[in-house]
Parts: structure tokens; C-alpha cells; sequence
């Protein structure tokens, strides 16, 4: 089976290295990175998002937000443009719900299936092909490409409508972002009281406060390890759609919008390309210490 795979950044190229080991051939776009190692591997360069389409029946993308979705869809030289008649496409990226049903309609009236199917687990979950995939759309659809997706995530799950997989991963997004917010502010009162920040981890890790993102994030604290990872801007990104996603629903979401300002303050500060993890350092500059080994 032939896969059009559009974007290999940081998540889409690892997740199509693992396409190709599984024995799938691909054909590969992307607007700004090279693709050398992918085809390598055996995969075959597009010159286009259009020639992507106009030569396989299920295409994935894995862009950065909103709008280079559209432009990758729905734009000039687009999918939309070379996409035949009874394909599939699957958005990986994680965007605005709102969008992931516009770009589901315009296909629809292309007689082409839309999935939107974001993930959850960043780079190192990304290269194992062990993300967790939440899914938006057709269950029809969802059962045909449900085998390819667990060559790329361990967990994969339908969890709605079309538009469905983007707010569940932002769902996610606003508890990643809370609870690292939790475990910086927590850390830098420890540190500042003059507890070994270390012992902390290690007595707490195993109770109630422990937690998935604590075990990934405090390590690279206490390292002054904020290499990405997960971008802060990518994380101002999933807010902001978090935000305009709660606001037009009318469900207002104030801790999200507290972390929301915590991250625009580190943008100010130059820190937009660390990783996430970096929410310590706005703490670290209130409090004057900083979390460290
Ligand atoms: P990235 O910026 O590293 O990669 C995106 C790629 O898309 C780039 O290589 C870019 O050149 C390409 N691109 C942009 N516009 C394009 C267009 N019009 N046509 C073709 N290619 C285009 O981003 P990433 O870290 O791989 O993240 C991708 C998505 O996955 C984002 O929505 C992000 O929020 C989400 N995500 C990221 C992580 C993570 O840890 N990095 C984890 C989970 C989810």
C-alpha cells in the first residue's frame, strides 16, 4: 500500500520512518525540511502537497497548526487539488477542532473521508511508535486505517465525530500545561526553603502528586535540560485554540488562561524555542533560585 505523508518535522518523521519500516512505501512532502534520510529509506519526494494526493489514496499530514493545515489541504497547490475520488485523509497535527470540521466538509464535497487524528507523547514516543492517538471521524474509516495508525501508537482511539481528536488533545494540552506549571511553582518553593529539590522527587514521585509529566519533566529541570521536546510555542499554540475553542463554547477555562500568561511572559524572555519544561524558569525568576541538582 502507497501513503502520502505531508510534514517531517520533529513528530511526522520519525512517524514516517515507522510507516516505511512496517513495510509501507511513501511518497513524502515538506514545504521547508529536507527528506534526505527518508528516502533513503526507500520513500519517494513529491514536489507537492497536490502530486502527494494525485498519486496515493490515503494521505496523513503532520503540520504545525491551523493554518498550515488549510494551506496543506486546502490551499493553492494543495490536497484538495490532486485528491482522487473515495480517499482518505488523516490530519495528525493538532489544530483548532473548528478547522478540522472545515477542512472534513471541503473534502466531504470532494467525495474524500477526513479523520482528525491528534497525538499525545511527543519525540521519543514519536521514534518508539508508541504515541497515543485520539481520533475524530467515520468509525468506518476509523476501522480501515486504525492498523496503520498502531504502527505509529500504542494506544488508538475513536473518540467522536469529526473534530472530536482535536479537542480531546486539547483536553490534554491544558493538563500537561497545568501540571507542569504545578510541579515548577511546587519545586521552587522546596528549592527555596532549602530542601534538595532531588529528595523532593524521590519522596513525593510514588504519591498522589506523582505523575506522567513529572517523571518526564523534573529530571531535565533539575539537569537545566530544556532542549525541545515540546516546543513553548507549540504549547502557546494548543492554548490559544484551547482558549477560542472554550470561549465560543461558552466554558470558561481561567487556569489555562493563568498558564497561558506564564508563557506568554517566557516568550517575552526569548525562551519560545525551549521546551515546555522551561515553566520553571518563570518561577525561577520570581522566587530567585533556581531548581537544580
Ligand atoms: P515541526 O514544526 O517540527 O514540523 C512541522 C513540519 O511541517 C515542518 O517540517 C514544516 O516545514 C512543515 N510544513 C509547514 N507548512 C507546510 C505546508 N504548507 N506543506 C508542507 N509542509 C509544511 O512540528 P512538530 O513538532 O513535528 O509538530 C507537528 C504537530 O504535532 C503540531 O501540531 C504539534 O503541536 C503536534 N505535536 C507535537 C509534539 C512534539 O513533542 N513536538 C507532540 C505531540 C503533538
Amino acid at each position: 500500500m502507497v501513503i502520502g505523508f505531508i510534514g517531517l518535522g520533529i513528530m511526522g518523521r520519525p512517524m514516517a520512518k515507522n510507516l516505511i519500516k512496517a513495510g509501507y512505501k511513501l511518497i513524502v512532502y515538506d514545504k521547508f525540511a529536507k527528506s534526505d534520510d527518508i528516502i533513503a529509506l526507500g520513500a519517494e519526494k513529491a514536489s507537492s502537497n497536490k502530486e502527494v494526493a494525485s498519486k496515493t489514496d490515503l494521505i496523513i499530514t503532520m503540520l504545525p497548526n491551523s493554518p498550515h493545515v488549510k494551506e496543506a489541504i486546502l490551499g493553492s497547490g494543495g490536497v484538495i487539488e490532486g485528491i482522487k475520488s473515495g480517499s482518505i485523509v488523516v490530519d495528525m497535527s493538532s489544530i483548532a477542532p473548528a478547522v478540522s470540521q472545515e477542512v472534513g466538509a471541503a473534502l466531504k464535497a470532494k467525495d474524500v473521508s477526513f479523520l482528525d487524528a491528534p497525538v499525545s507523547g511527543g519525540e521519543p514516543k514519536a521514534i518508539d511508535g508508541t504515541l497515543a492517538i485520539m481520533v475524530g471521524g467515520d468509525k468506518q474509516v476509523f476501522d480501515t486505517v486504525k492498523p496503520i495508525l498502531e504502527k505509529m501508537g500504542s494506544s488508538v482511539v475513536l473518540v467522536g465525530d469529526i473534530g472530536a481528536g482535536n479537542v480531546t488533545k486539547l483536553a490534554n494540552q491544558i493538563i500537561v500545561a497545568l501540571n507542569i506549571a504545578a510541579v515548577s511553582e511546587a519545586f521552587t518553593l522546596a528549592t527555596k526553603a532549602g530542601v534538595n529539590p532531588v529528595s523532593v522527587f524521590d519522596a513525593i514521585k510514588g504519591g498522589l502528586a506523582g505523575s506522567t509529566v513529572m517523571n518526564a519533566k523534573i529530571p531535565m529541570i533539575l539537569e537545566g535540560n530544556f532542549k525541545p521536546g515540546f516546543r513553548i510555542e507549540l504549547h502557546i499554540k494548543d492554548l490559544q485554540n484551547a482558549l477560542d475553542t472554550a470561549h465560543s463554547l461558552g466554558a470558561p477555562i481561567p487556569l489555562t488562561a493563568s498558564v497561558m500568561e506564564t508563557l506568554q511572559a517566557l516568550k517575552t524572555d526569548g525562551f519560545s524555542a525551549n521546551d515546555h519544561s522551561a515553566i520553571v524558569r518563570y518561577y525561577e525568576k520570581l522566587a530567585k533560585i533556581e531548581v537544580r541538582k
